[in-house]
This record gives structure tokens, C-alpha cells and sequence, in this order.
């Protein structure tokens, strides 16, 4: 079980629609209250804490959780927006596991949640690895080699990689990818997953062309013909 204390209902709705639909089972709070209402009642396996909330902010939410012994240990990712609140969470030691950037996408959101429930053992999902011809992608090490080479990917090419190869033989449309890689309140222009897909094929050299153009709808993985 996955907690989310966030306020923004658009922000509450995608997550917990992301997480479900990766097979966690997720709650979502709007206000402080009715999240200490839950934990009195019991304890999530990983918090998802918005910093600016009605009632109390996420820092201090996050102090009283490192400060009792029940939840000194349980695993919290902040979500903050980029700016101050973000310099706040990363400059201080403010006892977070992780923090997320607002916006993010899905596949960042599930790849950090998956990691640190890693981290902190409550995954116990086998090490695999996800291949297609030359391309191998160790989502657990967040790793990529093409043709036996190691190949050094943003976050965003990486995610852009991952759910192609994941699902290779699908089409994805650039809409479809921007929601699902650059999250839901991207307002750049499908221009963007171009370009993000010419530096990802640069990358990975002779396996480039692996990630293939379909003619006026999008992008897929797969062999070609
Ligand atoms: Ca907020």
C-alpha cells in the first residue's frame, strides 16, 4: 500500500491512477488531518508527500515521521515543484529517501517508487533484464548497453526507451508519449519527443534503429525488416 498526501486533485488523480495501473494498490489524501487519520490506522509500505498542503507543510509532516519510532524508517518521496521548495528538499538534509520534480511522468514516478521499495525490501520482484536485439536495459541498476557497450541516457531518454522496448511492437504517438514520459502538465510541443528520440538513436549507435518511425502516427521498438 502506497500513501499520497497531495492537495492538487489533478496532480492526487494521476498518481494514483499511474500507481494502480502498475499493480500497487495506492491512497490518496488531500489534507494532512485525513492522512494521519489513515496512519493511526495503518502504515503504508512508501509516502508520496506533497511539500506545499493546506494544515501543515510536507516538511514538517516528514520531521513528525522521522521523529516516531513506527514510521523513523518508513520510506517517503517528496514531490516538489521546481524552484525554491525543490532547492529546499534537495539543499537541506530534510530525511526524505527521495524527492521527484513536479512535473514528472509516469514512468519516472513508478521507476523511483519501484527503487526505493528496492531499497528498502519490500519488492521482492526477481533482477531482470529487458532486451530487445542489441539493446539491454537493467531497470533495476537504471542501466543501458547497446551491443555490449554502456550507453549514458538522461531520465528522459531512458523513459522514452524503456516504454518502447517494453512494448516493442507497439505504436506510441507523440501525445501519448509526452503524457506518459513527460507527465500531465507538459505544455512543450510533440516536437520535443523528435528530438528526443534522434539523440536516443544517436546514443545507441547500430541499435538505433531498432527504435523505428511509423509514417504519421509515431514511434515503436522492434526488429526491422
Ligand atoms: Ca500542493
Amino acid at each position: 500500500m502506497i500513501y499520497l498526501l497531495e492537495d492538487e486533485s489533478g496532480i492526487r488523480n494521476f498518481v494514483i491512477y499511474a500507481l494502480n495501473n502498475s499493480g500497487f494498490e495506492a491512497e490518496g489524501f488531500e489534507t494532512p488531518s485525513a492522512f494521519d487519520k489513515a496512519m493511526a490506522k495503518q502504515l503504508p509500505d512508501l509516502v508520496l508527500l506533497d511539500i506545499m498542503l493546506p494544515e501543515e507543510d510536507g516538511l514538517s509532516i516528514l520531521r513528525r515521521l522521522r521523529s516516531s519510532s513506527a514510521t523513523r524508517k518508513l520510506p517517503v518521496i517528496m514531490l516538489s515543484a521546481k524552484g525554491t521548495e525543490f532547492d529546499k528538499v534537495t539543499g537541506l538534509d530534510s530525511g526524505a529517501d527521495d524527492y521527484i520534480s513536479k512535473p514528472f511522468g509516469t514512468m519516472e514516478l513508478i521507476s523511483r517508487v519501484r527503487a526505493l521499495l528496492r531499497r528498502s525490501g519490500a519488492d521482492e520482484t526477481a533482477a531482470e533484464v529487458i532486451s530487445l536485439g542489441g539493446i539491454s536495459i537493467l531497470p533495476q541498476q537504471h542501466e543501458v548497453t547497446a551491443d555490449g557497450t554502456p550507453v549514458a541516457l538522461t531520465h528522459k531518454e531512458y523513459d522514452l526507451l524503456l516504454l518502447l522496448v517494453k512494448n516493442k511492437g507497439r505504436v506510441f504517438s507523440r501525445d501519448e508519449l509526452l503524457q506518459k514520459v513527460w507527465g500531465y502538465d507538459f505544455s512543450g510541443e510533440s516536437r520535443t519527443v523528435d528530438v528526443h528520440i534522434r539523440t536516443l538513436r544517436a546514443k545507441l549507435g547500430d541499435s538505433g534503429d531498432l527504435i523505428m518511425t511509423v509514417r504519421g502516427v509515431g514511434y515503436k521498438a522492434g526488429e526491422p525488416v
